[in-house]
């Protein structure tokens, strides 16, 4: 991604807001305990209009104004030259302003004492209100500031928007640079989940292959996990949010694995479920098919003019159906679906939108309607079903809990798929063998 995208997005944006202003601040650092940070992600808005790496920076838009043209503005820190033998290069405002493409860039350190007289005879503010309570106060000074002088005549804002809205639209709709990101994300995650496949071996344990992943990711180049990786084995596969993966994984069970990598600010989202010693037994294979073509019926659905749920309900028609096949529902797959009995094994919905986050930016539903898919919309397909030991479960099928989740695009006439994991039980048993 080269600079003219980031300033192509700021130029986007000025034109929304006429003559006001808009503020967004980059994440802020966050202390794990005394001294040591969480290692610094810089926040997705921000990232989206600036491609500016560092900590401590905010971007100011100013639109037009009758003879001033919009302008974009950086604050970010100051060049140092002890903190930049402890902590590392800093760009500094001069260097930052011809690198990133803005108007003018000034010391981080001037932000609160030029931010009111950027604020002066504007009509409207924009920023991210409530995300941040300590932003909202930062504002809501500065505001105050201009309203103080309103005898010498200057006028505070009257209309605060929330930035996020403007965002999130542009965000949802991903363009080519963005697209390649995505693909790459995508290729090395998809690599990290065959290794994974290929290292895995009865006996081991849940953390062993989340090291193959970590490895693969960074191996490749990738940033860091996009998210918290799940590795569970058999019946953990059906505790959604599993993330200890510190068990030992079983002769004859699955294991189902959530991952991504993240590839200049991009997430990549895979889940993949396999056996643990490489070949599956009937009754996985029984599940395990009826969840692959759950997604197949969900690609199918997923293109341009289709709304974002019907995805959705083509997967719970084939999952629902397949849990009829398994004799663990019994009566008329409409009936079953209109009472929604089959959330007792599918209780999450198919996809999100995926980007800079993970769950990314963007409008599900406005009203009743749900959004619609268009070209450059990027979205996970992820159906599942989870059979938790019960009392009425066949011993055959309690505790196999599987989803097969990938990453697509939607293009001019359909989607195509970024993720290239292994996926068919054939390619699966393939990678899997050791001989
Ligand atoms: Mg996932
Ligand atoms: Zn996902």
């Amino acid at each position: 991604m080269t600079h003219a995208h980031f300033l192509a997005r700021r130029k986007r944006l000025l034109q929304t807001i006429g003559n006001g202003v808009a503020i967004i601040p980059t994440a802020p650092e966050v202390v794990r305990n005394r001294d040591a940070h969480f290692p610094f992600r810089f926040d997705s808005y921000f990232w989206y209009l600036s491609g500016f790496p560092e900590p401590e920076a905010v971007i100011v838009l100013l639109g037009a104004q009758g003879k001033q043209k919009a302008k974009s503005i950086l604050f970010c820190r100051e060049k140092h030259e002890e903190r930049e033998i402890w902590d590392g290069y800093r760009y500094g405002p001069k260097a930052a302003k011809l690198a990133f493409g803005f108007d003018a860039a000034y010391s981080i350190e001037q932000l609160d004492q030029k931010l009111p007289e950027l604020l002066v005879d504007r009509d409207s503010l924009w920023h991210a209100i409530g995300h941040d309570a300590e932003w909202d106060a930062r504002i809501a000074k500065a505001l105050n500031a201009v309203r103080a002088q309103t005898r010498a005549g200057k006028r505070a804002p009257r209309a605060i928007h929330d930035l996020r809205a403007e965002l999130d639209s542009m965000r949802l709709i991903k363009d080519s640079a963005e697209a390649a990101i995505q693909q790459r994300a995508a290729d090395i995650a998809s690599a990290g989940h065959a290794r994974a496949m290929h290292a895995c071996r009865p006996g081991m344990a849940e953390y062993e292959l989340e090291a193959e992943l970590g490895y693969e990711f960074r191996k490749r180049g990738a940033d860091a996990h996009a998210y918290t990786p799940i590795v569970a084995g058999g019946a953990n596969a059906c505790v959604l949010h599993y993330v200890e993966n510190n068990k030992l994984l079983n002769n004859n069970t699955l294991v189902l694995i959530d991952a991504g990598c993240e590839v200049q600010g991009y997430a990549a989202d895979i889940t993949r479920t396999f056996p643990v010693n490489g070949r599956f037994t009937a009754a996985q294979k029984d599940v395990y098919e009826i969840v692959l073509a759950a997604q197949d019926a969900a690609f199918a659905v997923t293109a341009p003019g289709r709304h974002f749920m019907e995805g959705h309900d083509a997967a719970v028609r084939v999952l629902t159906q397949g849990l009829v096949d398994l004799k663990l529902l019994t009566g008329d797959v409409d009936n079953l679906i209109d009472k929604g009995d089959y959330k007792r094994f599918y209780m999450h919905r198919t996809g999100h939108w995926l980007g800079l986050d993970v769950h990314d930016a963007g409008e599900y539903k406005i009203g009743d309607d749900w959004t619609v898919l268009q070209p450059g919309i990027t979205l996970t397909v992820e159906p599942g079903l989870y059979i938790r030991p019960a009392a009425d479960i066949p011993e055959a099928l309690a505790g196999i809990g599987i989803r097969i989740e990938d990453d697509v695009r939607v293009t001019e006439t359909g989607c195509d798929i970024y993720t290239t994991a292994p996926k068919t039980v054939a390619e699966i048993e393939e990678v899997m063998r050791h001989d």
